[in-house]
């Protein structure tokens, strides 16, 4: 870093007119040079990383680099009257934010500050914004469902409190859509959400906390905030603020969900602050030490053992893709610091295949231990039979003359992938996911035409609401699908079949397999 040799003088001259001691000088720097709100500043010698620092107008900064004879700081707030020679002090503290129930149901930008119309946040603390994740002794394995309430993820890609599950894919291929769902879906489970979001539209934003408030879920969310209009400071600090956030609730012993949407952003954020500090750019032009933001942001996810309190952070990062490139340098680096990753591709959203997770390709490595067991007992050859689906369909459509066998498995595909489509906002409790994946695991979607799978799904939810309410509420205590009420379900799913396929105008039997006797044997 060389200095101009009107800085020099400037600083020489200041230092000689304050008189300064140069053990003073320590405590207190001078502003070199000021940028699209970094400073590099000369003096504070004794500055720590992640350090705040005072600016003469009342504003701060943050240390973020440490060379021989330069301080490099990003700003925090907006519009700073600094300018080259102004006095820095250090403050001797790190970045805190205000905690605690106060903000439920809140909008704050990446310091924790209230930007809503709300009234003064009423803050009793204040944490750190960094912290050590808890370490291994504190840990248990994750063994309770953190319901996303979206039938495809629930039944084949199933997430745990205290996960780390990657949702990742190009844009607009429902990212953010599935992560509102999963908080919506947090409506009466005493889960607190934190939904992150970094680099996006102040017009997404305000969307998404409109649709939380039309399902009462803002009671139970908070919003942190740095939108693309903001500095890119902000957007850095923003998801560490936000898990902050969560980790007050989690010591409390409570389940907290986080969302980042999305990391993507936030790594570009980091490259423009390391860039304009100078600091040596690496794989696509961003810092060395880019795992590691991600990394030890991602650590502190956490379930923490009855022993230490309970509590845990389940942590849905969303990453960005471009062209299902998932070799690019931060989606390979998100990849591997998470649990599990939530594939979304185009050609499925395209195909009006929505959500369009794909099953084939996306994992949760460990959060089939916490699924219920009344969902593992039905859910266990899906995946399967979509994968066969998918094979077979490849070179099926070759060839017009397919065996019977073939056929049979290319029907039911259809119609699983059918009954997985699912809106928006509309999130399935477990119990009527059981039932869904019941009827297609009994094959009785078979004898319903494919593009009637979706009406006959709502339908027979309602139906069994009414006529089952005490077979659900069993399943609902078990948790399980005992073989009494197993039966018990499947008698009257197979009447609401029969009954739902006498509605079709033409009925004509089924696609494949005997209808008739079917209808006979019920
Ligand atoms: P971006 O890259 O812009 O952040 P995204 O991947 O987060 O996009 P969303 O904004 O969640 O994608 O969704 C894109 C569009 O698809 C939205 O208009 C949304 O309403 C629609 N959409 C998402 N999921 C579904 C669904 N399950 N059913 C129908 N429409 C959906
Ligand atoms: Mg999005």
């Amino acid at each position: 870093m060389s200095l101009k040799i009107d800085e020099i003088s400037a600083i020489i001259k200041q230092q000689i007119k304050q008189h300064k001691q140069s053990t003073e000088l320590k405590e207190q720097g001078i502003i070199i040079s000021v940028a699209d709100s970094v400073v590099l500043i000369y003096g504070l010698d004794n500055a720590l990383l992640g350090e705040l620092l005072n600016f003469s107008d009342n504003t701060t900064g943050m240390v973020l680099s440490l060379e021989e004879d330069v301080v490099g700081a990003v700003l925090l707030d907006e519009n700073p009257e600094i300018k080259e020679g102004d006095v820095v002090y250090r403050t001797g503290t790190v970045v805190e934010i205000g905690v605690g129930d106060a903000l439920l149901g809140r909008i704050v930008n990446g310091l924790g500050q209230a930007i809503d119309s709300g009234p003064k946040l009423k803050i009793k603390k204040n944490r750190p914004i960094e912290a050590i994740a808890p370490g291994v002794m504190y840990r248990e394995t994750v063994n309770e469902p953190l319901e996303t309430g979206i039938l495809s993820i629930d039944a084949m890609i199933p997430i745990g409190k205290g996960q780390r599950e990657l949702i990742v894919g190009d844009r607009q291929t429902g990212k953010t859509a599935i992560a509102i769902d999963t908080i919506i879906n947090q409506k009466g489970k005493n889960v607190n959400c934190v939904y992150v979001a970094i680099g996006q539209k102040n017009s997404s934003v305000a969307q998404i906390v409109q649709k939380l408030k039309e399902h009462d879920a803002m009671e139970y969310t908070t919003i942190v905030a740095a939108t693309a209009s903001k500095l890119a400071p902000q957007q850095y600090l923003a998801p560490y603020t936000g898990i902050s956030i969560a980790e007050e609730w989690r010591e409390q012993g409570k389940d907290v969900l986080i969302v980042y949407d999305d990391l993507s952003k936030h790594a570009v954020a980091y490259r423009t602050m390391s860039l304009l500090l100078r600091r040596p750019p690496g794989r696509e032009a961003y810092p060395g030490d880019i795992f590691y933001l991600h990394s030890r942001l991602l650590e502190r996810a956490v379930k923490i053992n009855k022993k230490h309190g309970g509590g845990t952070i389940t942590a849905l990062p969303i990453i960005e893709t471009q062209a299902e490139d998932i070799s690019a340098y931060i989606p390979t680096n998100v990849i591997s610091i998470t649990d599990g990753q939530l594939f979304l591709v185009n050609d499925l959203f395209n195909s009006g295949q929505r959500p369009a997770v794909d099953s084939g390709i996306s994992v949760s490595r460990v959060g089939s231990e916490a699924q219920i067991k009344g969902i593992k007992q039905v859910s266990r050859s899906l995946k399967l039979e979509l994968a066969q689906y998918r094979e077979l369909q490849a070179f099926s459509q070759f060839g017009s003359d397919l065996d019977k066998d073939t056929k049979i498995i290319l029907e039911h595909g259809k119609r699983v992938l059918e009954l997985l489509k699912q809106e928006q906002y509309k999130p399935l409790n477990q119990i009527d996911q059981i039932l869904i994946l019941l009827s297609a695991q009994e094959r009785l979607i078979k004898w319903i035409p494919t593009e009637l799978i979706g009406e006959y799904r709502d339908r027979m939810l309602t139906n069994f609401h009414k006529k089952g309410k005490a077979i659900w509420d069993e399943i609902d205590q078990t948790k399980a699908l005992g073989d009494k009420v197993k039966a018990q379900a499947l008698a009257l799913l197979k009447k609401f079949t029969i009954d739902f396929t006498a509605s079709i105008p033409n009925y004509n039997g089924d696609s494949y397999g005997d209808f008739a006797e079917f209808a006979k044997e019920n």
